[in-house]
């Protein structure tokens, strides 16, 4: 009998990870829809993991090894696709749980793409712009070919924005024999404007965001002037939602980032903000007109609207009890936990799923592969009004199954999603 000595760290409790959390919500939708068993089996594990160490030349001439990840977790409607992430909390739990996710992501919108998801364990905020530059350039290397314009398409996420992707697309590009250079410059989107970028897919993410809120109003014969919102994190996503927010008479009432929380119950002015954050290392804290809050009072302050925008793992069953928004809308990936929901539910606060909520960004990524592969060039307001029927089309389906099968919207989507994975792998039958 061979006898296995537990070591330190599996002898302590479980901690749930971020994996625990998508797998419970594909649970419960699989369970729902009688998914295939066998579908279930291969959409309850990743197709590929990369895991690349590679060292970088630092400033002052010493050398750092950095460790970086690509997660493919399925294929089956077409390439992978996701962003990249540059933060302490990427590890190969986050990075499975977020390629799973743009996995239901992808498919609820809709789109040609399968999910993956990646980054690097790092604090960008440690590293120059050079060095920055430097890691880019060497993580793209690392992956080779493990990305591709029709194979895996990386786009930004957390701490990494048009830039990092011009970084890598050049960097792609110039590894590949001349002849086929500009023709891979959609193996990665969210590019800047002027080097393939799309116009407008810097906000594609916070409008869409916005969008689902305007829907779910105009379903419940609710006003979106004078609403009071809050927003955790005023990155891309919730600056932009705020943006779209304010313009349509809502009001931000606090703001939460790394730098702490501020609140002014009669609003604070979104373009001030944006300025002022621009002057103060991106930081909200200090900004002149609000008052600086609690960070453990933000969640639970008074509001209408509450937008995570961070983070995952930020609404849980220590505050969900406590939060006084009607509705959560979903900018960040996997910010409510399956207890802090159920908390939720029960209380009958409505949540809008990161996968139908913040799709706005990777419907801009697509038309961005769209138009670098045709050689073409949208304009602002064709990219609006794309946006605007896709998340629409997306919205009417979820608000509809939810309806149709009293359920909440979460399951909804991921019902949804899930099915038209199903259909394809129904359809095609498995190799060999
Ligand atoms: N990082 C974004 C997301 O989580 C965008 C992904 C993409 O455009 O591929 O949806």
């Amino acid at each position: 009998m061979t006898t296995v000595t537990l070591n330190k760290q599996s002898k302590k409790a479980k901690v749930k990870g971020m994996m625990d959390n998508v797998m419970e919500q594909f649970n419960s939708a699989a369970d729902y829809i009688e998914l295939h068993p066998n579908i279930r089996k291969i959409l309850s594990i990743t197709n590929n993991e990369i895991v690349v160490h590679f060292p970088v030349k630092m400033d002052n001439g010493d050398v750092e090894i950095f460790t970086g990840y690509r997660v493919q977790h399925n294929n089956a409607l077409g390439p992978y696709k996701g962003g990249l992430r540059y933060h302490p909390t990427v590890d190969i739990d986050a990075a499975r749980a977020l390629a799973m996710w743009m996995t239901w992501k992808t498919s609820l919108a809709g789109l040609p793409y399968g999910g993956g998801k990646g980054g690097i364990q790092l604090d960008p905020s440690k590293y120059s712009h050079g060095e920055l530059e430097r890691i880019t350039r060497r993580f793209t290397f690392a992956l080779a070919d493990n990305i591709g314009p029709e194979h895996d398409i990386p786009a930004p996420d957390v701490n990494t924005n048009s830039q990092t992707m011009a970084w890598m697309a050049d960097t792609y590009m110039s590894t590949r024999p001349p002849a086929e250079r500009t023709a891979n410059q959609h193996v990665v989107t969210g590019k800047p404007d002027g080097s393939g970028g799309l116009e407008g897919r810097d906000r594609a993410t916070g409008y869409g965001v916005f969008l689902t809120i305007k829907f779910w109003c105009e379903r419940n014969n609710e006003k979106l002037e004078n609403k009071k919102f809050i927003v955790q994190g005023f990155g891309n996503v919730g600056y932009w939602a705020s943006h779209f927010l304010e313009k349509e008479g809502a009001k931000l009432v606090a703001v939460q980032d790394a730098s702490g929380s501020i609140r002014n119950s009669n609003g604070i002015k979104v373009e001030d903000l944006f300025n002022y954050t621009k002057i103060n290392n991106g930081g909200v804290t200090g900004f002149p007109e609000s008052f600086d809050l609690d960070n453990e009072k933000f969640f639970t302050s008074e509001c209408d609207i509450c937008i995570p925008a961070a983070l995952g793992n930020q609404i849980t069953k220590e505050n969900a009890s406590l939060i006084k928004a009607k509705l959560i809308a979903e900018g960040a990936n996997g910010p409510t936990n399956v207890e802090g929901e159920k908390i939720l539910l029960e209380r009958g606060v409505t949540i809008i799923p990161d996968i139908l909520c913040n799709s706005g960004g990777v419907v801009g990524s697509y038309f961005e592969w769209l138009q670098n592969r045709n050689g073409e060039l949208w304009q602002l307001d064709e990219v609006i009004a794309k946006l605007d029927k896709k998340i629409l089309e997306s919205f009417n389906k979820v608000f509809e199954y939810s309806n149709r099968e009293s359920m909440d919207l979460r399951t909804a989507a991921y019902c949804i999603a899930i099915k038209r994975i199903e259909k394809a792998y129904i359809q095609r039958g498995i190799f060999p």
